[in-house]
């Protein structure tokens, strides 16, 4: 175990953690930043925003990565380890890691999401054969093939977007009778005839040998299931909290996420959250961007910088 003494750690190398490291540093605070695994959290398989902060590029994955060299050159250290628990007291905030414990002034939580699963049968069985949630990383390998996609919120139409680029079809099947996404989103599927919307249906299970070769879906409003004959099966229906971690005096709203105060504080002296972790966050990079600058703002008030 080390114990080592930092101003400010960042739990978490999504967009929210590296702005808030980048932005702590900055202020000539020392900084670190703890991260599981590959720096840029859900953007990092992103080629194309829609839309990116402004200012930003357009793709994900080079946004993040600009982001890393900037805060490496700073001096942020860059420590590549999974956060297990947090704990406050009056010498600070004590970090346990799989690589040590670690001590800071201030800890700001920048853990993120995940992608939500269906599960329904099939679906961790033919993960990475067939199931994947990265229609940027594995579309290409779709070429000339049917795909269903699932989910009505931006990331799903995204999802749908991508692959129509490659596919013979996608069949976006969603549980609702309208999309909860950006109308810019809603208004590009009508120019790709190749993606055909499934309003009222469900997906119940994932179906094949070696890979998928279908889906069997339910039609709601007439109660029919069939199925779909298909290589590809993307659900994208919403987020989970990534903060397992974190104490339990930290309130958690109805979906699991944490609740902070306005200035991003918790109630635990020294503990912040900001980013796709908290209740309330607003869902695109721009309001990561936003917390991860009142987050550090409010730890280096009560550092005195
Ligand atoms: C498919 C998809 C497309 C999107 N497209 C857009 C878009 O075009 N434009 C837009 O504005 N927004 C978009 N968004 C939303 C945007 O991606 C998120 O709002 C934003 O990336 C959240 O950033 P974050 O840093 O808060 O969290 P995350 O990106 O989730 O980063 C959290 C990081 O913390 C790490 N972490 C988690 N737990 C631990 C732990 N215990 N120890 C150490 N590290 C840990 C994770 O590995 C991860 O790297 C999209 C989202 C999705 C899912």
């Amino acid at each position: 175990m080390s114990a080592t003494s930092h101003d400010v750690i960042v739990i978490g190398a999504g967009i929210t953690g590296l702005t808030a490291a980048k932005l702590a540093v900055q202020r000539g605070l020392k900084t670190a930043s703890i991260e599981m695994m590959m720096f840029g959290g859900l953007v990092i398989n992103i080629n194309e925003l829609e839309p990116a902060p402004a200012g930003a590029p357009a793709s994900g994955t080079e946004y993040a990565s600009n982001l890393m060299m900037e805060i490496s050159d700073l001096g942020v250290e860059n420590l590549s380890a999974t956060v297990s628990g947090l704990g406050a007291g009056p010498g600070g905030v004590s970090v346990t890691t799989d690589a040590g414990i670690y001590q800071a002034r201030a800890v700001i939580i920048a853990s993120g999401a995940k992608q939500k699963r269906l599960g329904i049968p099939g679906e961790l069985d033919f993960e990475g054969r067939g199931v994947s949630q990265c229609a940027d990383c594995d579309g290409p390998m779709y070429q000339g093939q049917e795909v269903v996609v699932v989910g009505g919120g931006d990331s799903a139409l995204q999802e749908a977007l991508v692959l129509s680029q490659f596919c013979s079809q996608v069949h976006l099947a969603h549980r609702g009778t309208q999309f909860r996404a950006q109308q810019h989103l809603i208004d590009k599927l009508a120019s790709h005839k190749n993606i055909q919307i499934l309003w009222q249906t469900v997906a119940e299970a994932v179906l094949g040998g070696d890979g998928v070769s279908g889906v069997r879906v339910k039609d709601l409003a007439q109660g029919a299931t069939r199925e779909i004959a298909c290589t590809g099966f993307f659900a994208n229906v919403g987020l989970t909290a990534a903060c397992e971690f974190a104490p339990p005096e930290i309130k958690r709203d109805a979906g699991g996420f944490l609740v902070t105060d306005g200035s991003m504080r918790t109630p635990l002296a020294g503990i912040y959250a900001a980013g796709a972790v908290r209740a309330g966050y607003g869902g695109l990079l721009s309001h990561a961007i936003a917390e991860a600058e009142t987050a550090v703002a409010s730890a280096a008030a009560a550092l005195g910088k």
